[in-house]
Formats: structure tokens, sequence, C-alpha cells
């Protein structure tokens, strides 16, 4: 029955510092073994405990622009002065693989992805207010005041985005936004378009 339904293309995204990535390594934290993580490539330089090929593909500009070149990206983008892209073989092997593949990107890489995949499932991820925003970025505590400042004008424009995804969940606490994140998944995944065929048979009285 799987054979049919290809897996769903999942987006989480949202403004800088929302929590993204703390809110993806948490849902990735649980055993879930019909959803992947599709591992980004960047040029930014890793942080401290940041694993090649966990977190991220680290590259050099020139990797990444032959990347481009070649093909090689579903998306891209530049944020704060670096690349950052999603490889397009993981995210085809898994959909024709019937698994559920999680981006986790900011929002013009997100809306790039929603342009050639109309049929993904795209989740914003909201703060709870601007302050708290803010907060967040300062205690990342990794970031000059000048990049603070650029990562809260790129978040409030990247707020107004929210109008372009279909779910939008409240990041308030981790583990409550993971929980709905999930519930959406589920939710998707019942969706009448996906599962009619499995009773294609039976309406139409085959035994
Ligand atoms: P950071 O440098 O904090 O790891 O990530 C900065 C921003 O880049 C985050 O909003 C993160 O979601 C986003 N990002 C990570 N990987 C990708 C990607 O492959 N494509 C795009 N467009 N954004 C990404």
């Amino acid at each position: 029955m799987r054979m049919y339904e290809k897996g769903l293309l999942i987006v989480l995204s949202g403004p800088s510092g929302v929590g993204k990535g703390t809110v993806r390594k948490e849902i990735f934290s649980h055993e879930n073994a019909n959803l992947h993580y599709s591992i980004s490539i960047t040029t930014r330089k890793p942080r401290e405990g940041e694993i090649d090929g966990v977190d991220y593909f680290f590259k050099t500009n020139e990797e990444f622009e032959k990347m481009i070149e070649n093909n090689e990206l579903l998306e891209y983008a530049q944020y704060v002065g670096n690349y950052y892209g999603t490889p397009i073989s993981y995210v085809r092997k898994c959909l024709d693989e019937g698994k559920d593949i999680l981006l986790e990107i900011e929002v013009q890489g997100a809306m790039k992805v929603k342009n050639a995949f109309p049929e993904g499932l795209f989740i914003f991820l909201a703060p709870p207010s601007l302050g708290e925003l803010k907060n967040r970025i300062i205690n990342r505590g990794t970031e000059s005041d000048e990049l603070i400042a650029n990562r809260m004008n790129v978040a409030k424009e990247e707020l107004e985005m929210m109008e372009l995804y279909d779910y939008v969940v409240e990041n308030d606490k981790v583990e409550y936004a993971c929980e709905r994140i999930k519930s959406i998944i589920t939710a998707e995944h019942l969706k009448k378009d996906r599962v009619k065929h499995r009773y294609k048979k039976l309406i139409e009285g085959d035994k």
C-alpha cells in the first residue's frame, strides 16, 4: 500500500532565533523510523560542538558554488553573509521511498521550496513575542552586537512571511511545539487525497 504514497516533504521555517534548530533536534531525539532530517550544506564556520556531516556539511564558497552550478541543491539562500542549501538527492530518495523528510531552513529558502514543491507541508515556527526573540538571539552568545541587530531586522521581515505557510506553531515551549508539529504530520498523512486509493477496491465492490 505504501508504494502508492510518496513521503511528505516537511519544511520547518520561521524567523532567525525562534528556536527552529532546538525544536528540530528535539523532534529527532525521539525514535521515528519514517521521519528523516535533511542535513544542510553551509559555508559558515562550525560552532563549538558542531560535527561535519551531522549538524551540517561544512563547505568552502567554491565548493558551494560548484554545487549550485551542478544543480545539486533543491534550494539555497545567503543568510548573514554565508550560503546555506539543501542537497536535492537525499530529499528525492526519501520521498521516492515513501519516507518523510524534514527541512529546517530560513524563510527565503522555504519559499523557493514552495515554488518547486507546492504539495509540501509548510510549517512556520513563531516566537511568543519579539522581545523573547531578541533574548534568544542574545543568549545564544555567539554573535556580535552588529550581527544581533542584523538578525533582528531580518526576523521582523521574516514574521510577515507567515502568510505563505500552511500552519503556524508557536514556540512557547519546545515540547509543546514538537507535539503540535507531530500532530500536523499525523493529520497530513490522513488527508483524503493521500489515502483514498486504499479504499478504491472496496468502493468499487471488489472482494
Ligand atoms: P545557523 O547559522 O544558526 O545554523 O543557521 C542560520 C539560519 O539558516 C537558520 O535560520 C537555519 O534554519 C537556516 N538554514 C539552515 N540550513 C539551511 C538550508 O539548507 N537552506 C536555507 N535556506 N536555510 C538554512
